[in-house]
């Protein structure tokens, strides 16, 4: 498969938002005037998912279905479906469309003009969150942005907004680095994109929060702030070290 973009879209036991998510992903493909695909990855779900993925494939032709054997976390699913993916560009973004599709109008243009990767973001001024997470999780995530900021990359508002796009042969540079397999994955890929000098445009984007939440909140939280430790010592020590130039 190639085309224009690679949409992948990370599941672990979405049987409930994932044949929505689909139509409307469909929908707005139907109106672009370039190809997409569309690659879903199942985390060891263990509703009917994969089922329903199956079933949309009338629908989204170019839909395709990755199944992971047992549930390994959203980052390794989501390099699981870079691995396959062969669009231009690559977009990532929960199974919940809390960010909605049509939001990446605004990341095209980005993406084409050569800006390698582009993420969404809920703290700018522009940023438009209709529904808020829970006052918790909000701080939560307020908190972990600010750990963020001083443990690891600095000077971005929103590390864990679900909707990132990327070049593909960055993503696909970025995540052969990649150690994290939960949910910080998405900060140990913006360090690596800065330690590797790539641009980060951050957009403003809306968010809808959908209140089923697969982030149990103190398993995740300290699992989370320690792959932030992971991360900063990896790389005092040298183990985000390329194996040859390139
Ligand atoms: N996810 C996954 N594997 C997991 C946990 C989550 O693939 O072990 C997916 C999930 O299906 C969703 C995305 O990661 O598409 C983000 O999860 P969720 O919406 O629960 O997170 P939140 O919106 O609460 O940050
Ligand atoms: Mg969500």
């Amino acid at each position: 498969m190639g085309g224009e973009l690679s949409i992948v879209i990370p599941a672990y036991n979405e049987e409930e938002r994932i044949r929505g998510t689909l139509e409307r992903i469909g929908e707005y493909l139907a109106g672009r005037d370039y190809e997409a695909e569309v690659i879903v990855v199942s985390d060891g779900s263990r509703d009917r998912t994969a089922d329903i993925v199956r079933e949309m494939k009338t629908a989204i032709p170019s839909l395709l279905l990755i199944e992971l054997p047992r549930n390994r976390g959203k980052g390794y699913a989501v390099r699981a479906g870079i691995d396959q993916s062969g669009g231009r560009y690559v977009l990532f973004s929960d199974a919940d469309l809390s960010t909605p599709i049509e939001e990446y109008e605004r990341f095209h243009p980005l993406l084409a003009r050569g800006v390698p990767v582009v993420i969404g973001s809920r703290g700018l001024p522009d940023s438009r969150i209709e529904l808020h997470q829970s006052w918790y999780r909000e701080g939560m995530g307020k908190m972990f942005n600010f750990l963020v900021r001083t443990l690891t990359v600095s000077g971005i508002r929103d590390t864990q907004c679900g909707f990132k796009a990327f070049r593909r042969e960055v993503i696909a540079r970025l995540i052969s680095l990649q150690r994290v397999e939960r949910f910080s994955f998405d900060v140990e890929i913006l360090f690596l994109a800065r330690k590797l000098g790539y641009e980060i445009a951050e957009v403003p984007v809306r968010w809808v929060n959908s209140p089923r939440s697969r982030v149990r909140i103190f398993r995740d939280s300290a699992r989370m702030a320690w792959d932030l430790c992971r991360i900063r010592w990896g790389s005092m020590w040298g183990s985000y070290r390329e194996e040859a130039a390139g």
